[in-house]
C-alpha cells in the first residue's frame, strides 16, 4: 500500500478556496487536525447558506465575497476545491508567492490510512464508483464511497477503520491537484472529449486523467479499459500492474468476455464469474463499467460468487438510463446525466426498440456529427431542445427526422404523440442543463413529473402505465 506522507498541519494557516461540499469537508478536516483555517469564497454567506455550519466560533476567518489582495500573505498552504478554475487570481498569487496548493483530494487521501481504490473517466465514474462500494461492503468490509459523488470525500474517511477501504470517485480537476496521491488501485475508464469549456487541449484533459496512475508503482494495480483505443495505447507507461478490462477479447491477467460468459484471471488460473447477460445494469458501455468494478473487487479480495450477486441485481443510478414508467407500452427513460456525446452514443445502442431521441440543452462545443450513425441505426424521431438545439438539428439533418421543441415538456408532449407501443422515449441530452435547468438532476426530475403527469392523463383515459 505504501507509505503515506502525512502533512503536519496542527497550527498551520491553511487557506481553503471554494465552499460548496469538498471546500467544507475540508474546513471540518482542517479544523479537526489543528489549522487556522481561512475560507474564501466568492460568493455571499447567504448564496452559500452557511448558516448551518459554527466555523466562526471554531476560529475559522470567513473571507467571502471579492477576495482582497494578500489574502494568501502568511499562508502555509492553500486547499483548492475542484470547481475552483486554477487560473482564478486567488490562486496564481498563491503560486507567486510559493505557497504550495493542493486539492480536497489530496488531503483527503494524506490524512487517512484506509486502502484506496480510486476511478476516473469521461463517463462511468458515478456508476462504477457506487457498484465498487456496493460489491466491497458485500464481503462486509468497510467501506466510504464519496468524491466526486455523493459526500466529499474529506468528510467520509473520518471514523472509517485502518482496515477500511476508501472508494473515491475522481474528476480531472480533482487529479490537477493532487501531488503524492496514489490509489491501491486506480480504474480508469474511459477517456473521450469533454470539459472543452475548461481544458485548453484535450492533450491537457487526458494527461490529467492519467495522473491517477503516477504516484503508483508495481505495488498497485491499474485497471484499465483496453477497448479504449486510447488507454490501450497508453498502457505502457503506467507505473501500476496493468489490469487489462476487454468486452472484445481474452486479456491476460484482467477481466473479460468469451463466448457470453464474464471470465477473470486475476490471482492465477481462470473463473468463469457469470454470464453477460445475467448483468444488472443495461447497455454495452454498463458492461465495461461492470467488468471494471468486478475487477477492482477481486483485487480487493471479494469472494467473485458474493460479487456476481451484486451484479446480477446492481440498477442503475437516477439519471443514468433510469426506467422512468411504462406508459401504454411507451418506456420512458430518464439519462439528464448524458451530458456529453460518448454517453448519449451508449445511450442509442442499449434499446433493441426504436427510439424517440430528446436530445440538446447548454452546447459544450461538441460537433454532433459523430452520433449520425448510431442514430440512424436506432432513432426513429429527434426532438430537440435548448440552446444547442439548432446545432444538433444540422448535425443529424437527413439521418433521422428532427424536430424542435421549446421546453421539455413540449417535447415529451411531441414524443408522446410519436411514440408507438414498444417504443422507448429517451431522455439523453449530449448538452449541458445551464441553459434551462439548474443542473442534470433538476432536468432528470422535471422530465419525471412531466412522465408521472403523462400516466395520470393516460390513467384518466382507461390507458395503463406503470412506475418502473
Ligand atoms: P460520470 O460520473 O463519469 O458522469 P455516470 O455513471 O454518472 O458517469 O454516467 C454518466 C452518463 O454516462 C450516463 O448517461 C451513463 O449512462 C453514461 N455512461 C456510463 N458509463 C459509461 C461508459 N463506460 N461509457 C460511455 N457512457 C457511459
Amino acid at each position: 500500500m505504501g507509505t503515506r506522507v502525512r502533512r503536519e498541519l496542527a497550527g498551520k494557516r491553511v487557506l481553503v478556496v471554494g465552499l460548496a461540499r469538498s471546500g467544507r469537508a475540508a474546513v471540518d478536516l482542517l479544523l479537526s487536525v489543528g489549522s487556522k483555517v481561512v475560507a474564501a469564497d466568492r460568493r455571499g454567506e447567504a448564496e452559500l447558506a452557511l448558516s448551518s455550519v459554527d466555523w466562526r466560533e471554531r476560529g475559522v476567518e470567513l473571507v467571502l465575497g471579492e477576495h482582497p489582495r494578500g489574502l494568501t500573505n502568511g499562508v502555509d498552504l492553500v486547499v483548492t476545491s475542484p470547481g475552483v478554475p486554477l487560473s482564478v487570481p486567488l490562486l496564481s498569487e498563491a503560486r507567486d508567492n510559493g505557497i504550495p496548493i493542493i486539492g480536497e483530494l489530496e488531503l483527503a487521501y494524506s490524512y487517512s490510512d484506509a486502502e484506496w481504490v480510486a476511478v476516473t473517466g469521461t463517463n462511468g465514474k458515478t456508476t462504477t464508483t457506487t457498484l465498487i462500494g456496493e460489491l466491497v461492503s458485500s464481503s462486509g468490509r468497510s467501506v466510504a464511497v464519496g468524491g466526486n459523488i455523493g459526500e466529499a470525500i474529506s468528510g467520509e474517511i473520518i471514523g472509517l477503520p485502518p482496515d477500511g477501504l476508501v472508494v473515491a470517485e475522481v474528476s480531472s480537476f480533482q487529479l490537477d491537484t493532487i501531488e503524492t496521491f496514489r490509489p491501491h488501485i486506480g480504474v480508469l475508464l474511459n477517456i473521450t472529449e469533454d470539459h472543452l469549456d475548461r481544458y485548453d487541449l484535450y492533450d491537457d484533459y487526458i494527461a490529467a486523467k492519467l495522473r491517477i496512475f503516477e504516484n503508483q508503482t508495481s505495488d498497485d494495480y491499474a485497471v484499465l479499459n483496453v477497448d479504449d483505443e486510447l488507454l490501450d495505447e497508453v498502457a505502457h507507461e503506467i507505473p501500476g500492474t496493468v489490469v487489462p478490462v476487454s468486452r472484445f477479447r481474452e486479456v491476460e491477467g484482467g477481466v473479460f468476455v468469451r463466448d457470453g460468459w464474464i471470465v477473470s484471471q486475476i490471482g492465477g488460473g481462470e473463473t468463469e464469474v457469470m454470464r453477460v447477460d445475467e448483468l444488472g445494469l443495461p447497455g454495452p458501455h454498463n458492461v465495461w463499467n461492470s467488468l471494471s468494478a468486478l475487477a477492482a473487487a477481486l483485487l480487493v479480495d471479494v469472494d467473485y460468487m458474493d460479487a456476481s450477486d451484486v451484479l446480477m441485481t446492481f440498477r442503475s443510478l437516477e439519471h443514468r438510463l433510469e426506467d422512468v414508467a411504462l406508459i401504454d407500452g411507451v418506456r420512458y427513460v430518464n439519462d439528464s446525466k448524458a451530458t456529453n456525446v460518448d454517453s448519449v452514443k451508449y445511450a442509442l445502442m442499449s434499446y433493441d426498440a426504436p427510439i424517440i431521441w430528446i436530445g440538446g440543452g447548454k452546447d459544450k462545443g461538441f460537433g454532433f456529427e459523430s452520433l449520425r450513425e448510431q442514430a440512424d441505426h436506432g432513432v426513429r424521431e429527434a426532438i430537440f431542445i435548448g440552446e444547442a438545439a439548432d446545432k444538433m438539428k444540422a448535425a443529424l439533418d437527413g439521418v433521422v427526422p428532427v424536430r424542435l421543441a421549446g421546453s421539455l415538456r413540449e417535447a415529451i408532449e411531441l414524443a408522446r404523440t410519436m411514440a408507438v407501443r414498444g417504443d422507448v422515449v429517451l431522455l439523453s441530452p449530449a448538452c449541458a442543463s445551464f441553459d434551462m435547468f439548474k443542473d442534470f438532476e433538476d432536468r432528470g426530475r422535471r422530465f419525471k413529473d412531466e412522465v408521472a403527469r403523462l400516466m395520470n392523463a393516460a390513467a384518466g383515459h382507461g390507458g395503463k402505465g406503470n412506475k418502473a
